[in-house]
């Protein structure tokens, strides 16, 4: 039995999670959940699961025989489970922690997790976008291994399974388009929220389906990829593939290029990583690729600035990924909540990207280039205080 903690159950990765957990009832033991704002569905998970340690944002809210106690009948047994503040669940004792909070909330966990050597199961990109290079330091130092569930990633892990690493020339990742990739650019300002969130393929969380709308997405996953497979950034590029069935090309130095092809289903990546790699029959029926067309198309600028910008920051290193995560963020927030209109989100995102040095030598009295953890919480802290 592999005792597995979630974090972020109630959310699209934690849920789908629980699935494939269902599937295999006799491998995995969950330890652990942990949910937002969403109590309701951890009751619910914890009821089924029964886990021994639990996290909320919200502990006040759960009924007062788990809240009070943590005692409580389930298919008539006593079942005890303990709340803990978030950093400490992450650190509890498992054979595999997967990362699934969406957004910067899910750095100080995952590298707690990290450094306690725990096999992280990572869907929460931002933890490589923030702060990739000390996540990837703690992880050598601590001896954690880090298995991708992000199909892009997962699939790029599977085919360099059969590729040595020197013969790679280039790593191709693939990006829907989102779900303005067909609408005038010129309806952008009038674009609802409703709108965006309506993800041509796949389903996810809304911070991840408005990424893919603006392409954030993309490059905060070109940031990932570059810290998971040790490459650098120029090795990584990325294409529109409006069909998503394939997720990531590896181009070798004689012109080859491989393809990893499948449903766009998230639970075949996630049973992957859950599973190390081993492959098991799935939920997943296979595709069938009769009749399917495969298109492939360059990521115009003027369409997806914010993916440019983003990359822009990567290259410069330092607090600037973290600052061009938590601005994107912050401005996503705001579209959803009707505040901003969608191109806003990149135009505010590229003033606070230009006034980051001053942000961070404020802060800290440090260079921006400085990517200690303490400046990168402190910098994430002060875009979303000064904007929320
Ligand atoms: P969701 O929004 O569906 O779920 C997010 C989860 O994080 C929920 O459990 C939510 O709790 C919890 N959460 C959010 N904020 C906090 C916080 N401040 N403290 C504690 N918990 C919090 O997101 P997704 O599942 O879509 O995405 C999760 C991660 O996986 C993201 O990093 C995303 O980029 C990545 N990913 C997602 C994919 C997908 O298909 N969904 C694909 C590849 C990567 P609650 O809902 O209870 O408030």
């Amino acid at each position: 039995m592999k005792r597995i903690i979630i974090l972020g159950s109630t959310g699209s990765i934690g849920r789908q999670t629980l699935e494939v957990v269902r599937k295999f009832p006799r491998e995995f033991e969950v330890v652990g959940l942990s949910g937002g704002k969403n109590w309701r569905l951890l009751e619910k998970q914890i009821r089924e699961f029964r886990p021994q340690f639990i996290s909320t944002e919200l502990p006040e809210k759960l009924t007062p025989q788990i809240s009070r106690g943590l005692i409580f009948r389930s298919t008539g047994e006593l079942i005890r489970a303990k709340i803990l503040p978030l950093e400490e669940l992450a650190a509890k004792k498992c054979d595999l922690v997967v990362s699934a909070i969406a957004g910067v909330a899910g750095l100080p966990p995952t590298l707690e997790a990290i450094r306690k050597g725990r096999k992280i199961a990572l869907a929460n990109k931002e933890s490589l976008v923030l702060a990739g290079s000390l996540v990837m330091a703690a992880a050598r130092k601590s001896g954690a291994k880090i298995l991708p569930i992000d199909s892009e990633h997962s699939a790029v892990w599977q085919l360099l399974e059969k590729i040595p690493r020197s013969k790679i020339r280039k790593i191709i990742l693939t990006a829907s388009g989102g779900a303005l990739r067909d609408i005038p650019i010129a309806e952008f300002k009038n674009i609802s929220p409703a709108k965006v969130l309506q993800h041509p393929t796949w389903k996810m969380g809304r911070k991840i389906t408005l990424d893919c709308a603006t392409m954030a997405n993309k490059a905060f996953e070109i940031i990932e990829a570059a810290h998971l497979f040790n490459l650098p950034l120029e090795k990584i590029s990325a294409v529109i593939h409006p069909q998503s069935f394939v997720h990531a090309l590896v181009e070798t130095i004689d012109g080859n290029i491989f393809a990893q092809i499948s449903k766009p289903d998230m639970r075949l990546p996630i049973q992957i990583a859950l599973f190390g790699g081993e492959r098991r029959e799935s939920l997943i029926t296979p595709l069938d690729l009769a009749g399917k067309k495969l298109e492939f198309h360059k990521i115009e600028k003027r369409r997806y600035p914010l993916f440019f910008m983003i990359l822009e920051a990567a290259k410069k290193g330092g607090i600037f990924p973290a600052a061009a995560a938590a601005a994107s963020e912050v401005f996503g927030e705001k579209f959803l909540a009707g505040e901003i209109k969608f191109p806003e989100i990149a135009k505010l995102t590229k003033k606070t990207l230009e006034s980051t040095p001053q942000i961070s030598r404020g802060l800290t009295g440090v260079s921006p280039q400085s990517a200690t953890l303490e400046n990168i919480l402190a910098t994430v802290e002060k875009i979303k205080n000064q904007f929320e």
